[in-house]
């Protein structure tokens, strides 16, 4: 019973011990890079707040959001040493694959430990399997796996756990390291990776995500504003720092950076000669200054409302220290002796949870080469053609990637939607188009209703219908037929189906031969289109004409020879699509009087795929270049695809020309009686002004 209890109060009362920055200040070697020598954590001082949560035993998860040239991997190493030395517990260290871990294993991790007197005296005379990516240390065990590695990952309990570069990594990952985890109590698990984008990797981590779900569930509850979350947010901690001139701590972000010259600035002296200027006082924080600023730095949490990857978020919270009140203060009053560089700060702000979030912001830090953080990311940026791109933010500032106001949002399109329902067609409606996405085992088909002069587009009615392969399509014929009742009677079919051939490229051209040209109502549309889409990036229109070459296929037939084809530029209509969905007007009239409508009760999953895509605008070989890519949680978009096809075939076949019958005469008549009063030919309507029009949108 003694014993019992005298086991009992070790256990409780906590061992007293040096923390990982003390650590490593005493013990620690770098060993490749350009800082090789004695670790000192005061030359890094915002690792010290994550290598504190290692040893914490309240925290569980740690994550760690990082610009390129922090020092993260060091502070990483740190923390696996302490453990090594001092609390030894069987670790998994997961990297985005098994080359990934055999390389940072054998030629960065090993060399280290080599060179690490006070952890290679650990290392077992039973050495290591670096084949099998395991180090085997006296009291304890390291395996080192890639995240897409299935079995190594899952065949053992750790008390410990890292995975570096999450946003490369399998996108189960952490849920699988956790499941390693579960068995320990204090079990500990660090998650770090350079961000990419928002809502996704380590973003997701660090900031949560809702799941769109779940929004809509709070939002059915009457819990609208809630935050929801599929996966629940770290504390969300950056790293503030002080005005050496008015004391006010704020977040460094590249808006506050400044420097002589503006865009036109030559690089080397953006590199050394750009400062920080202080959102409180206005003053210039020079980068001299800025060990002085990061020892003095605090890693606070902040609040969600105020952080995102806005740059303009400032700390409300001044703190002062002796000596402030006089206007005496920064590193040269200290060198003097005049003011102490102590503050004091409510203790609550650094106590940690039990999931710590830290961003390491580029801006930060105290390693980048030359020593100014602010003229390091300026420079970045000139040199990317003075605008942000996807590199620079993730790379250079750490952040994570937004698009604002370039992805349209389901919610805000459900809550437009209405006024008609599904298969409906109102009677202002002078059009139909059908276009189609075809995949595998499946038909993916939009049909959509226009209006005059292709003003308003209403969405009738999406199909997923299971296909067959082999078949020429057979199953889309019924839609190719269907008849739809106007709301003011007149049967209706429609004008032009749009079917993508880029997969299945043989069966669509026979199903397209199928429709000849000019159907009589209820035999098939006026008109089918065997589309191709391509990126367009070398030619500006948004569709083109060509012509089937000849194939030839196994029965040495020819197939769809002559036969017409539509490529479509499906950049310039996805940018086209995604500003209408986001209701933005880009000022010409016929922009404005764009309206795209839903049906009341259009599905969610219908709307998800619709905006799947967002553009991301990148830089390759100097240029800065716009890619589309699916967002966060999407995985699929046919459709998009849907939309873009009868978008394009709607355009090609004169849409912007739609005007009731009883107006086209009108029209007609009033263009013969100005070609009979001589005034030579009356403004076309046709392609070439149409073409003209969409080329000036573009500009
Ligand atoms: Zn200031």
């Amino acid at each position: 019973m003694e014993v019992l209890r005298a086991g009992l109060d070790g256990a409780m009362s906590p061992r007293v011990r040096r923390g990982v920055a003390e650590w490593a200040d005493e013990h620690r070697q770098i060993v490749v890079g350009e800082r090789k020598g004695r670790w000192s954590t005061d030359a890094a001082p915002y690792l010290r707040g994550p290598m504190q949560a290692w040893t914490d035993p309240r925290v569980r998860q740690i994550t760690i959001v990082s610009a390129t040239q922090m020092g993260k991997t060091e502070s990483l190493y740190n923390c696996i040493f302490f453990t090594i030395d001092e609390d030894p517990q069987d670790m998994l260290f997961v990297y985005p694959t098994d080359e990934d871990a055999r390389f940072n294993n054998r030629r960065r991790f090993l060399p280290t430990v080599e060179q690490t007197p006070r952890i290679k005296r650990w290392l077992s005379d039973a050495a290591r399997d670096t084949a099998a990516g395991e180090i085997h240390f006296r009291r304890m065990t390291m395996r080192w796996v890639g995240s897409n590695s299935g079995s190594s990952l899952e065949s053992f309990p750790y008390g410990r756990a890292a995975i570096d570069e999450l946003d490369r990594c399998d996108e189960e990952v952490v849920a699988r390291v956790r499941q390693r985890l579960k068995t320990f109590a204090d079990s500990k698990l660090l998650v770090t990776s350079t961000p990419t984008m928002v809502g996704t990797g380590i973003d997701a981590q660090y900031n949560g995500t809702t799941s769109v779900d779940e929004a809509f569930a709070a939002e059915d509850e009457g819990r609208e504003g809630a935050r929801v979350h599929g996966t629940p947010p770290s504390d969300r901690r950056r790293f503030v720092v002080p005005c050496p001139h008015c004391g006010i701590f704020h977040l460094r972000a590249f808006s506050l950076v400044r420097w002589e010259g503006g865009r036109g600035a030559a690089a080397k002296v953006v590199r050394h000669g750009a400062w920080m200027e202080c959102p409180g006082c206005k003053g210039r924080i020079e980068a001299g200054v800025n060990l002085w600023q990061l020892r003095r730095g605090l890693w606070a949490p902040v609040p969600a409302d105020a952080a995102g990857s806005s740059n303009t978020v400032h700390m409300p919270t001044r703190l002062t220290w002796p000596g402030q009140e006089s206007g005496v203060m920064g590193p040269d009053a200290e060198q003097d002796g005049v003011v102490g560089g102590e503050f004091t700060c409510d203790e609550r702000l650094l106590r940690f949870g039990e999931h710590v979030g830290f961003a390491l912001h580029g801006l930060c830090s105290s390693l980048v080469a030359g020593g100014n953080p602010y003229g390091y990311a300026a420079a970045e940026w000139i040199a990317g053609g003075c605008v942000p791109t996807r590199a620079w933010c993730n790379d250079t500032l750490g952040e994570p990637w937004v698009i604002k106001g370039e992805a349209a949002d389901v919610k805000g399109l459900l809550a437009r939607a209405g006024g008609y329902g599904m298969g409906e067609v109102p009677a202002e409606v002078l059009a139909i188009t059908v276009g189609c996405d075809v995949q595998q085992d499946r038909i993916f088909a939009e049909v959509l209703g226009w209006g005059e002069r292709g003003g308003v587009c209403w969405m009738i009615e999406a199909h997923e219908i299971p296909r067959t392969r082999g078949r020429n399509l057979v199953e889309l014929d019924e839609l190719a037929r269907k008849t739809w009742k106007r709301a003011d009677g007149k049967v209706m079919q429609a004008n032009v189906m749009a079917v993508d051939s880029g997969k299945f490229t043989d069966e669509v051209y026979r199903f397209a031969m199928r429709y000849p040209v000019g159907a009589r109502a209820g035999e098939g549309p006026r008109r089918v289109w065997a589309v191709k889409g391509e990126l367009g990036q070398t030619w500006p229109m948004p569709w083109r004409e060509s012509k089937v070459e000849a194939r030839a296929d196994r029965a040495a037939s020819m197939i769809g020879e002559g036969l017409p084809l539509l490529i479509v530029n499906t950049s310039y209509w996805k940018e086209h699509i995604l500003a209408r969905l986001a209701g933005r007007v880009e000022g010409t009239a016929m922009d404005a009087m764009d309206d795209w409508r839903f049906p009341a009760g259009v599905p969610k999953a219908y709307l998800m795929q619709l905006t799947a895509e967002q553009l991301v605008r990148d830089r390759k070989g100097g240029r800065v270049v716009a890619s589309w890519v699916l967002r966060p949680g999407r995985t699929a978009n046919h459709f998009l695809d849907c939309r873009v096809y009868g978008c394009a075939a709607a355009d090609r076949e004169g849409v912007r020309q739609l005007v009731r019958v009883a107006e086209a005469a009108k029209a007609t008549a009033a263009k013969r009686a100005a070609e009979a009063s001589g005034g030579g030919a009356a403004r076309g309507g046709g392609r070439e002004s149409l073409m003209a029009r969409a080329r000036d949108r573009r500009r």
